[in-house]
């Protein structure tokens, strides 16, 4: 094969394409992966919007500020005296900037292991499975693939009446990356990065303001959680307003005047910095020459099958460009299906069981449906929670707050949903996630040994109080 002529094209690699290209490497074909990632301090990277601008440089300042603030107001309870805590954010950013280049790096690494060609530029699929690619020096080169994935990812969605100009009004990316602790707050949409940003920067001492249009809190989460959540928040200084319509921002004299309206009127909000985060739409500009034919639906997604396939023979499409949650776990799972798939293997992704997390603290973490939707659906149910203010381990680690819950079925007891709020939900909710895949029963995590003392108690607890059966609880 020439070596521009491959197996597999993949444009994309956040972590829906790069997985795609290392599982199509792993199975022996030969693979191209395109990307034109471009990072504020003009370095090209691999690893897309969660690498650089996303889940690792948010978990990374949310870990930092988060032991900030317990430093400040948990150290004494355990005994431990600090002098006088100081911030230094320009380290913490440092630290932020080292881990994303440690991590995007460790892409480069896994293409050259798995025998992938990392491409830097930007990709344009030709009619006839090619792919033009632009190079940073504006050099062309035409790749010729069996298979092409698009992996192109998603950008968020910006507002017309609040004008985003980097510097006061800006995006998710930028608010990772503020050089100072903005005194004031603003935050458009209470979303996941609403909540995660919010939480870093009242942490490191921001005045947080976050406007949400909704009435409803956290809607997509088990109202039990999200009413938990909103309660510790509140308590944290998070000010959430709830069915908050932002009318227009303008950025004037240093700081950004906010209009919106609620049930009560119009208000202005002053902030010194407003981050919009209201979502996040498909990304596809540029990516699709003329006459590919390749489908792409009315609100910018590109149109796949269950396994990913695009309308067009030999062309397929994975991630935050297609239908289902923008989550990073989502688009790996399309991403490697479809390798093993084009690879003539077995591919699956099982769409019910994909597990969410909000980094915030406490932790909220969920699996299948919430008790609401349960209920919706009419199937009779039961209802076991555990909360952690029981759980020896979570009291030792000062972090009694929020709760376990699981919904089953009442018929045969399997498992619908498990939702958590507390201490490292996140990675309590991969047993769940485990035992969903396996279509466990509630009884099966009941006779499941859990250690103890160990958070994950308060799983196998809310299991047994479905059964009205926990030791240590109150069974509710
Ligand atoms: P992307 O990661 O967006 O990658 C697409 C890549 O394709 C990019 O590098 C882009 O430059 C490149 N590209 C696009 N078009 C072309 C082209 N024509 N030619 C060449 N290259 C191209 N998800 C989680 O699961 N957990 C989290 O904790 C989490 N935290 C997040 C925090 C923030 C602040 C944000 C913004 C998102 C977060 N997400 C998180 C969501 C997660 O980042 C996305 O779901 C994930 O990155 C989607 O992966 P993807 O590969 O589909 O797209
Ligand atoms: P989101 O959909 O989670 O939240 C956006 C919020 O903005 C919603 O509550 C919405 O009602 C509100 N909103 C929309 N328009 C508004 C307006 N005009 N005024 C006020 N509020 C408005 O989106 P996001 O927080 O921007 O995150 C984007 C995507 O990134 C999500 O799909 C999420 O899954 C992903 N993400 C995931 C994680 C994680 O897994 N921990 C973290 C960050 C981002």
């Amino acid at each position: 094969m020439s070596d521009n002529k491959f197996d597999v094209v993949v444009i994309g690699a956040g972590p829906a394409g790069y997985p795609a290209a290392i599982r199509a490497g792993q199975n022996k074909l030969k693979v191209a992966c395109v990307d034109e990632w471009k990072n504020f301090d003009g370095t090209y990277a691999f690893g897309g919007t969660c690498l650089n601008a996303g889940c690792i440089p948010s978990k990374a300042l949310l870990e930092s500020s988060e032991l900030f603030q317990r430093a400040k107001d948990e150290f004494g309870i355990h005994g431990i005296k600090l002098g006088d805590i100081k911030l230094d954010l320009a380290a913490m950013q440092k630290r932020r900037a080292s881990i994303v280049k440690t991590m995007t790096n460790g892409i480069l690494a896994l293409f050259k292991a798995n025998g992938v060609v990392g491409i830097q530029g930007h990709g344009r699929m030709l009619p006839g499975n090619k792919v033009v690619v632009t190079g940073p020096d504006g050099s062309e080169r035409t790749l010729e693939a069996k298979s092409v994935v698009l992996a192109s990812g998603s950008t968020p969605i910006l507002l017309k009446t609040v004008p985003h100009d980097g510097q006061y009004i800006v995006d998710s990316w930028n608010a990772l990356e503020f050089d100072a602790v903005p005194a004031r707050l603003g935050v458009i949409g209470a979303g996941v990065i609403g909540l995660e940003l919010g939480s870093v920067w009242r942490r490191l001492g921001s005045e947080v303001t976050v406007l949400e249009a909704l009435a409803q809190f956290l809607p997509m989460v088990d109202q039990t959680i999200a009413k938990e959540a909103q309660r510790h928040f509140k308590k944290q200084g998070l000010d959430i307003k709830l069915g908050a319509k932002v009318l227009s921002a303008a950025a004037k004299g240093g700081a950004v005047d906010v209009v919106y309206a609620d049930a009560q009127g119009e208000h202005t909000l002053q902030v010194d910095k407003l981050v919009v985060a209201v979502g996040r739409r498909p990304f596809t500009e540029g990516l699709l020459a003329d006459g590919t034919g390749v489908k792409v639906d009315q609100r910018g997604f590109i149109e796949v099958d269950e396994h990913c396939r695009t309308n067009v023979p030999n062309v397929w499409a994975v991630g935050d460009v297609v239908r289902g949650p923008m989550l990073a776990h989502k688009g790996k799972e399309e991403g490697v299906m479809v390798a093993d798939l084009i690879a003539g293997g077995f591919g699956e992704v099982n769409y019910k069981v994909i597990p969410s997390v909000i980094y915030t603290a406490p932790e909220i973490a969920w699996v299948g449906q919430t008790e609401e939707e349960v209920k919706a659906g009419g199937r009779p149910y039961k209802v076991g929670t555990f909360p952690f203010a029981a759980s020896g381990r979570a009291r030792a680690m000062e972090a009694g707050q929020g709760m376990a819950k699981i919904v089953s079925a009442k018929d045969d007891d399997e498992v619908l949903g498990v939702h958590v709020i507390g201490p490292l939900a996140g990675e309590l909710i991969a047993e769940a996630v485990l035992a969903m895949e396996y279509s466990a029963s509630t009884e099966d995590i009941q006779r499941t040994i859990h250690a103890h003392p160990t958070l994950s108690e308060a799983i196998h607890e809310a299991a047994l109080a479905v059964d009205k059966k926990a030791i240590d609880g109150m069974n509710r």
